[in-house]
């Protein structure tokens, strides 16, 4: 089994800065039986990416498909078997540091592509050392619901909080905590982003998935996308404040 998966069109746009973007994708919140996502809302489990692309297309009558099963079998080796699970990590973080060094790039990981765990509280193999210890030199990156987490000693892990329906007092704490805050903006693709949200500058953060090399302070702005377009739970967000000219 392998764990991690690379190219999605916005990944993509990474390589032309010279970064590989290796994500791992398990099953979100509960739909393999473990929640995966203990921050999740309706709005965001609606919109999830997690049926974004090929993982949302199901033959007609089925509900589920291989993409969905393989992400399912993962979650379960994770909480079922976590040796086997962090000896295919590990191994294909390796692979994937070599694979990326014949094409001359920086490999780049991000491990809650469609979950929200707190990997600094897990250990690889019995040595004591969390994921980001193991690989001191390689670059990981997520986004989380989750406020507080204790990953500011952690110079090789960056977090961008996501904001979503019911979370605004979280978001205004990880603003004064000084973390970025992403937030789904209801606007067209042909607009550009909102110039601020909740007093801080908007950066608009679908020109690539790098969000460790995002500017501090700042609101990532990022265009609905799929099922978000259709979000009536507070999820997306739609700015009244004015927009700049396309
Ligand atoms: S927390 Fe993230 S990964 Fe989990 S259901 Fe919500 S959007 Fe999906």
């Amino acid at each position: 089994m392998k764990l991690l998966s690379v190219g999605n069109p916005k990944t993509l746009k990474g390589m032309v800065q010279g970064y590989n973007t290796y994500i791992l994708h398990l099953a979100p919140a509960t739909l393999s039986g473990h929640n995966t996502c203990p921050k999740a809302t309706p709005g965001c489990i609606a919109a999830c990416l997690n049926t974004a692309g090929r993982g949302g297309m199901f033959k007609k009558g089925e509900t589920t498909n291989a993409i969905q099963q393989a992400r399912i079998r993962k979650t379960n080796l994770f909480y079922n078997d976590r040796d086997a699970f962090m000896t295919l990590l590990v191994n294909d973080i390796k692979l994937a540091i070599r694979q990326s060094a014949k094409l001359g790039l920086i490999p780049v990981f991000r491990l809650n592509g469609t979950s929200d765990l707190s990997w600094e509280k897990y250990e690889v193999l019995n040595t004591g050392r969390t994921i980001f210890e193991f690989f001191p030199d390689v670059q990981f990156y997520d986004y989380t619901k989750i406020l507080g987490r204790k990953v500011s000693g952690i110079a090789n892990y960056h977090l961008t909080f996501s904001a979503a329906d019911g979370n605004d007092m979280d978001v205004i704490r990880a603003i004064a905590q000084g973390m970025n805050v992403a937030v789904v903006f209801g606007i067209k693709k042909t607009l550009a982003m909102p110039e601020s949200y909740n007093g801080r500058s908007v950066f608009n953060g679908d020109e690539s998935d790098l969000r460790f090399l995002d500017p501090k302070g700042v609101v990532v702005g990022l265009y609905a996308k799929g099922k978000a377009k259709k979000d009536t739970t507070g999820f997306v967000k739609y700015p009244t404040i004015m927009l700049k000219a396309a």
